[in-house]
């Protein structure tokens, strides 16, 4: 059959496609350490899941929600969003709407359906998540993307992305505590975004905030709209269940925005989709959103804890050019140009290598790493930090010992 062109230009996820080989290889009987997940490796919070247990007795948790979700689930979900983010809710309440949908990859992409047109350019700041570029293309937007590097912990400056701006620009796509590399921006950052926002009232920020409850470093991810509350009129805020309740599978994500992208929104998905799992949003209803900080508290020193022995072995390795302290979500970016195994390559930063590497790595040395040509960083692989910790720091031998060969 004849596929559309839309279609054919669409590549895999990148992500996906890495694990599916990591588990292919260890089904075979191979020693794989599996560093290219994107989801903590734990069962989801004991009450919750008995929230789920008893949502399934009601004939209404197997019936169609409305598109935009179920009206109680939106408010509690925005109250909470005003209450972690001191907002003022009397104030916005005006404002602002919640939407809920298949996840937030899902909201991202409705979001960016309701306010791309084709032309329209949206900046990315790379490292960035692997969707954005294919989410935008999808509704004929065109990515503009921000470089940054190792040596300022894969943080952009604020002046690069004020050169790549132009009068096409609709929108900034913010990713903070960030996938792949595993940092939040600063609040003096964070301030500076604000300011610079003030000369662009036009462009929508869009906020993807999957991440900013595993944080593992102090001061903790803030946000440019709580530094200057009226930029909740140009902003689109994304979070989600995924990671913060390490329910990957159950497809909860849900969109803050202003009042007529939420309406736009629903209009996509009344007639795409409808509105998301039914079960699995009366079963967050009925929970105590509270419980996730403890629930996380682990987690975070888990995380915090392999990001040390990252620390420790790329030191004794002498590979401090490409480290850098890593401080939320469970993720690493290594920098391959930047160690002694390059040179076999003997390519310029410019020419990807990141795809060969990452082969290597797999084939010759049992480990799964994601590429980081699709995060917009040749050259580079992030691993993810949520392993135990004495498979991490066995794996994370094997990869200094790997870095530093040169043959
Ligand atoms: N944003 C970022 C930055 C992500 O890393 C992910 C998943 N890896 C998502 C959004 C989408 O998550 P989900 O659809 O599971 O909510």
């Amino acid at each position: 059959m004849h596929l559309s062109s839309r279609v054919i230009g669409i590549p895999d996820s990148i992500t996906m496609k890495l694990n599916e080989r990591a588990i292919t290889l260890s089904e075979e009987g191979k020693v794989i350490y599996n560093l290219s997940g994107g989801q903590l490796p734990i069962k989801p919070l004991a009450e919750f899941v008995e929230k789920i247990h008893h949502q399934l007795n009601f004939l209404k948790s197997y019936q169609y929600c409305p598109s935009a979700g179920f009206p109680a689930l939106r408010k509690k979900l925005l109250k909470h969003f005003y209450e972690t983010r001191q907002v003022p809710s009397e104030i916005f309440d005006t404002v602002l709407d919640c939407i809920l949908s298949n996840g937030s990859k899902h909201s991202i992409y409705n979001a960016l359906g309701a306010i791309i047109d084709p032309g329209d350019e949206v900046v990315l700041l790379a490292p960035f998540w692997v969707s954005y570029p294919e989410m935008v293309k999808f509704w004929g937007g065109t990515p503009s993307v921000v470089k940054s590097n190792v040596f300022d912990a894969f943080v952009p400056a604020i002046d690069d992305i004020r050169k790549i701006m132009s009068p096409r620009t609709k929108c900034i796509i913010l990713n903070s505590p960030n996938n792949p590399s595993g940092v939040h921006y600063s609040e003096a950052w964070m301030k500076d975004f604000a300011a610079f926002l003030k000369d662009y009232p036009e462009v929508v920020v869009i906020s993807d905030e999957v991440y900013s409850e595993i944080s593992y470093f102090d001061p903790k991810p803030s946000y440019f709209y709580q530094c200057n509350h009226s930029l909740l009129n140009q902003t689109i805020v994304i979070r989600a269940i995924s990671k913060t309740l390490a329910s990957t599978g159950l497809r909860l994500g849900y969109t803050i925005a202003p009042k007529g992208v939420v309406e736009a929104m629903s209009r996509i998905q009344g007639q795409t989709t409808s509105g998301p799992n039914s079960l699995i949003q009366r079963a967050l209803m009925d929970f105590d959103l509270s419980l996730i900080e403890s629930f996380l508290s682990p987690v975070r020193n888990h995380v915090r804890a392999n990001a040390a022995t990252l620390r420790e072995k790329f030191r004794e390795g002498n590979l401090g050019h490409c480290w850098y302290q890593s401080t939320s979500a469970f993720y690493f970016l290594i920098d391959f140009s930047r160690t002694p195994m390059f040179q076999k390559f003997g390519s310029g930063e410019d020419e990807d290598q990141s795809y060969k590497i990452a082969d290597e790595l797999l084939f010759k040395e049992g480990i799964a790493v994601v590429p980081g040509h699709d995060f917009g960083m040749n050259n580079t692989a992030r691993i993810s930090l949520v392993i135990e910790e004495i498979p991490f720091a066995e794996a994370v031998t094997k990869i200094v010992r790997y870095l530093n060969k040169t043959n």
